[in-house]
C-alpha cells in the first residue's frame, strides 16, 4: 500500500492563507467560514456546535465528518484547535527556505494552523485516491488557548470515533501520551484600610499578609511530576492607604492528583497562617484579613497506556511513514486532556510548530508535510488492524 502524495505547494499556501486570517480565541468565525469554503468541493457533512454560545464567542466547534470508504475500520477523530494567542493580529506570514516565519511582531499562530492545515490536506488527500479508510470524524475547535474550552463543549454524543488524535505538538516522532492535572486559583484577601501616617495600626495590609504567605509556600518545580506558580498579584490604591484589596492567580500542576490537591491545600493554608499572624485588636475588636478562593480544575491529567489503540495505531504509522516514534510526557494541558477525561483515548502528535506562544515562532515545511503524511499512515493503519 502506498499513500496517496502530500502537496508541500497547496499546504504551504493554504497554511499562509489560515494564519493571514486573524482568529483570537472566541473570534474563530472568519477561519471556520475560510475552512468550509475550502472543504465545500469535497462534498462532506459539516456544522458548527453550540460551543460559541455556551462560551460566548462568534462560533462553536467546526465538525466536518467522512464517511467510510471500503472499510469496517473504526471511526478516528482528528482535532486541531482555530484560535491562537496573541500577539497575533495581522499575521504575515514569510517563507524563509524550510520554514515559515512571521515578520517578527506576531506569533506565527501554526499553533494550532500547522494542525488544521495538515487535517485539511489529509482530507484533501482522501478525496483524490482511492484509499480505503474508516470513517473521519474532525474537530476544529475554539477557545483552546484560554482553557481549553471548546473541547469542554464538545458533545460526544455526535462522536463515533474510538479514539481521537490531537494534532498540536511540535516534534513528529513524538506521541505525547502523558500530561499533568491542572488547578487554577484566584485569590481575593480583603485587608482593612487605615491612613497610612496617621494610624497604620488600625489597619491590616492585604500585602504584607500575602508577602508573608508567600515567603512561606513551595514554588516552582517541587519534584518530577509538580509545579507551581503565583502568576499574578494586584493590590494597592496609594501610598498612603494600608493596603485593604490584593488579588492573585496561581497555578499548580502535577501528574499526580494527590499532590495535585496537597499542594493546592497547602498554598492555601499559607494564607490562613499569615492572615492569623496578623491578626490584630482595633477598637478593643480582635480583628483580621479576609481570605476568598476560587479553585477550578482547568484539567485532568492523562496517561495513555502504550498498549493502547491509539497509541498502537500512531507508533505504526509513524514507523509506516519513517519516524521512530516515542513516549514523551508535557508538562502543560491540551484537548486531549479533555477528550481522555470524558472517555475518549486521546494523544497528542506533533506539526511542525516551533516556540510557539512567541515572536519566535515558526514551522518546519518538512514537518507540516510529515503531519499530513502521517494523519494518512494513520489512516491506514487503522483500516489495516480492521482487516487483520
Ligand atoms: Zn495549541
Amino acid at each position: 500500500m502506498k499513500l496517496p502524495n502530500v502537496n508541500r505547494d497547496r499546504m504551504v499556501d493554504l497554511f499562509c492563507k489560515l494564519v493571514s486570517i486573524d482568529s483570537p480565541s472566541k473570534q474563530e468565525a472568519k477561519v471556520a467560514d475560510f475552512i468550509e469554503d475550502y472543504l465545500s468541493p469535497l462534498g462532506l457533512k459539516m456544522w458548527r456546535d453550540d460551543a460559541g454560545i455556551k462560551i460566548g464567542g462568534n462560533c462553536g466547534n467546526l465538525h466536518v465528518r467522512v464517511p467510510a470508504r471500503g472499510s469496517k475500520a473504526p471511526a478516528v477523530l482528528f482535532s486541531s484547535h482555530m484560535d491562537t494567542v496573541m500577539p497575533g493580529l495581522g499575521i504575515k506570514p514569510r517563507i524563509d527556505g524550510d520554514f515559515i516565519r512571521s515578520d517578527g511582531t506576531t506569533v506565527l499562530g501554526a499553533d494550532d494552523k500547522a494542525g488544521v492545515t495538515a487535517i485539511l490536506e489529509m482530507l484533501k488527500c482522501v478525496h483524490e485516491s482511492d484509499m480505503p479508510h474508516g470513517p473521519i470524524e474532525v474537530i476544529f475547535d475554539v477557545a483552546e488557548e484560554i482553557g481549553l474550552m471548546g473541547a469542554f463543549e464538545v458533545d460526544l454524543a455526535q462522536v463515533q470515533a474510538k479514539y481521537a488524535i490531537v494534532l498540536d505538538g511540535e516534534d513528529m516522532d513524538q506521541i505525547i501520551y502523558k500530561s499533568p492535572s491542572a488547578n487554577r486559583m484566584l485569590y481575593e484577601i480583603e485587608g482593612i484600610a487605615a491612613h497610612a501616617g496617621m494610624c497604620p495600626e488600625r489597619g491590616i495590609s492585604a500585602i504584607e499578609v500575602f508577602a508573608e504567605a508567600v515567603s512561606n509556600m513551595k514554588l516552582g518545580r517541587l519534584d518530577d511530576e509538580t509545579t507551581a506558580n503565583i502568576g499574578t498579584v494586584e493590590a494597592g490604591r496609594a501610598t498612603n492607604i494600608v493596603c485593604d484589596r490584593l488579588v492573585s492567580r496561581a497555578e499548580v500542576r502535577s501528574h499526580s492528583i494527590q499532590k495535585l490537591e496537597a499542594q493546592t491545600q497547602a498554598m492555601t493554608a499559607a494564607i490562613q497562617n499569615a492572615i492569623a499572624k496578623y491578626e490584630r485588636v482595633i477598637d478593643g475588636q480582635s480583628r483580621k484579613a479576609n481570605l476568598k478562593e476560587t479553585i477550578k480544575r482547568e484539567f485532568t491529567a492523562m496517561d495513555i497506556p502504550h498498549n493502547s489503540l491509539p497509541y498502537r495505531v500512531v507508533f505504526e504509522a509513524g514507523t509506516f511513514v519513517g519516524l521512530q516514534m516515542k513516549p514523551a510526557a508535557i508538562g502543560g494541558g491540551t484537548n486531549a486532556n479533555v477528550y481522555n477525561a470524558k472517555g475518549l483515548p486521546a494523544v497528542v502528535i506533533g506539526c511542525g510548530m516551533r516556540q510557539e506562544h512567541t515572536t519566535n515562532e515558526h514551522l518546519a515545511i518538512n514537518d507540516l508535510e510529515l503531519a499530513a503524511r502521517l494523519c494518512l499512515a494513520i489512516l491506514f493503519k487503522n483500516h489495516e488492524a480492521s482487516v487483520a
